[in-house]
């Protein structure tokens, strides 16, 4: 099989085999960032850049309680947030960021984050993929969050050729109802930082392996396979 040569019904067929099968492989799916909150979850999302969702675990308890509203980091003291936050990496921006945040929910949303994609990615250090994590995780709305893993995942399963996030997410999308776009994504994440890996995927030890037209891609020996195979907890 290859993914060009697939029709249109086998592709969304195939697309929601797979995922019955990741639904299968890893049944509970959440953020591995801790949050309480709409603004901790989006604080978290902001910190997480160029680190490990655990360092970020690490400091948010914390910050978390220094900082409970969105006026508080409008109103931080520069040197004491980025001491806080300087584990994370890059704590400069970061700390611009987050008391930019602050200024633009207290200037623009009252306070609160606000629950479009539209409005979120007017702010500092807010994304499209971060915004996708706040939808999805904070306020139940579906969303596709392509980063790095799901990019490759979708490309590698022939469900977009493309590499530029938002058409992924067109996409991806188009081949899914709605209500599934936030736990596949969750899923697809997981499963490339698990299996799926960016230089040696582990294909021989992968249960799609045969709904997969990237098989192969990777080492197909079950035992070389299982050895790339990484246990969680991640990121
Ligand atoms: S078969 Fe290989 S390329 Fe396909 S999903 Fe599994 S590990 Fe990735």
């Amino acid at each position: 099989m290859t993914a060009a040569s697939e029709s249109r019904t086998a592709l969304v067929r195939r697309a929601r085999r797979i995922n019955r099968e990741l639904i299968e492989l890893y049944p509970e799916v959440h953020t591995e960032l801790n949050f309480g909150s709409p603004l901790e979850l989006l604080v978290a999302t902001i910190l997480s850049a160029q680190t490990t969702d655990i360092r970020v675990n690490l400091v948010t308890p914390t910050l978390f309680a220094r900082y409970r509203t969105a006026a508080d980091y409008a109103a931080a003291d520069r040197a004491e947030l980025e001491k806080m936050i300087q584990s994370t990496g890059f704590f400069r921006a970061k700390t611009n960021s987050l008391i930019g945040l602050g200024q633009a929910l207290c200037e623009r949303f009252g306070g609160e984050v606000p629950p479009r994609l539209s409005d979120l990615v007017t702010l500092p250090g807010v994304g499209r993929k971060t915004a996708n994590v706040v939808l999805g995780n904070a306020f139940g709305i579906p969303g596709i969050t392509v980063d790095t893993h799901f990019g490759r995942l979708a490309r590698r399963f022939g469900w977009t050729t493309s590499t530029d996030p938002v058409k992924v997410e067109e996409d991806v999308g188009s081949l899914f109802p709605r209500k599934d776009w936030t736990d596949l994504s969750h899923r697809l994440i997981w499963h490339g930082r698990r299996v799926c890996h960016s230089r040696r995927p582990a294909c021989g030890a992968c249960t799609l392996a045969r709904l997969c037209p990237s098989y192969g891609e990777g080492p197909t020996d079950p035992v070389v396979a299982a050895k790339l195979v990484k246990a969680g907890p991640f990121s």
